[in-house]
């Protein structure tokens, strides 16, 4: 098949539904020729899955906030599919009560499963896929983030955090990941109606917020993010490290 991704193997992190930006990413990435590999993080995610892809498609389970369901699935993967070319991390989770009010009200438990989920999660996916060398040379790995990390937005408290954490891990991989030729970059998406974003109180507020900001007045869509994602997969990119880049239709300038 050809396109920017033509014979590359990249794995999915974090479908939920067809809603999800991991669906966007995968879509137009598979536009652009890549056999996807999807992980899921359990049954139920897993069933939905299934809606979605074809019936030959490479599943399997990694619940990221267990390190040996991560080298688990990797090991698999590598046994399954052999090495790949690259790795979609679309996975944050916080307490639905931790995603509203005041920062203040943020409990150590929270803020800590927060972190864990949504951020160190890209660390310890990017460590095992290291050690059970299951990325190619070049490979490029890339997580999502938001804007919530820069600024103080409103509810999304404990996720910015998390955010800002992630995006700062995204720095520290790139550089030590650098010598594997591995490229880690983050995609910060304009805000879209996932199901991650109805855990956040006042989210109808959000969305319309960003809508409104972006230069057209329309939200930015999953196709216009996977496209993104798709050239930070793609040896085009060879030249982007380390970096955050902006899929937001200019909210962030606004
Ligand atoms: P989503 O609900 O569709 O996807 C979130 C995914 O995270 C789900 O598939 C869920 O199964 C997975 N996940 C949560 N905990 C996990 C665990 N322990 N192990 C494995 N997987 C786990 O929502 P989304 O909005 O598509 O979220 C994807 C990413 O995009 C998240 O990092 C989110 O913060 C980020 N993001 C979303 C928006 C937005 O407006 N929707 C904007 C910018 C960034």
């Amino acid at each position: 098949m050809s396109g920017i991704l033509a014979d590359k193997k990249i794995i999915v992190m974090g479908v939920a539904n067809r809603r999800s930006i991991a669906w966007g990413c995968a879509q137009e990435m598979e536009r652009q020729g890549a056999t996807i590999i999807y992980t899921y993080q359990n049954d139920r995610m897993k069933r939905s899955l299934q809606r979605l892809v074809s019936d030959d498609a490479q599943l399997f389970e990694c619940d990221v906030a267990n390190d040996e369901s991560i080298e688990r699935a990797f090991t698999d993967i590598k046994e399954v599919v052999g090495s790949v070319d690259g790795i979609v991390h679309a996975i944050a989770y916080a307490k639905k009560e931790e995603l509203g009010g005041s920062i203040l009200g943020v409990s150590r438990d929270g803020y800590a499963l927060a972190q864990n989920i949504s951020a160190y999660s890209l660390i310890a996916v990017a460590k095992y896929a290291q050690t059970l060398k299951l990325l190619n040379d070049p490979s490029s790995i890339v997580t999502l983030t938001y804007f919530g990390s820069e600024r103080a937005i409103p509810n999304y408290n404990v996720m910015g955090i998390a955010k800002a954490a992630l995006e700062a891990s995204v720095r520290y991989l790139a550089r030590d990941m650098g010598d594997a030729n591995v490229r880690v970059n983050a995609i910060s998406a304009g805000a879209v109606k996932t199901l991650a974003v109805t855990g956040i109180n006042g989210h109808a507020d959000l969305l319309k917020m960003s809508q409104e900001r972006t230069v057209d007045g329309q939200s930015v869509s999953l196709k216009e993010i996977g496209g993104t994602c798709a050239f930070l997969m793609s040896d085009l990119s060879t030249g982007v490290v380390g970096d955050v880049i902006y899929v937001d239709k200019g909210v962030h300038l606004i």
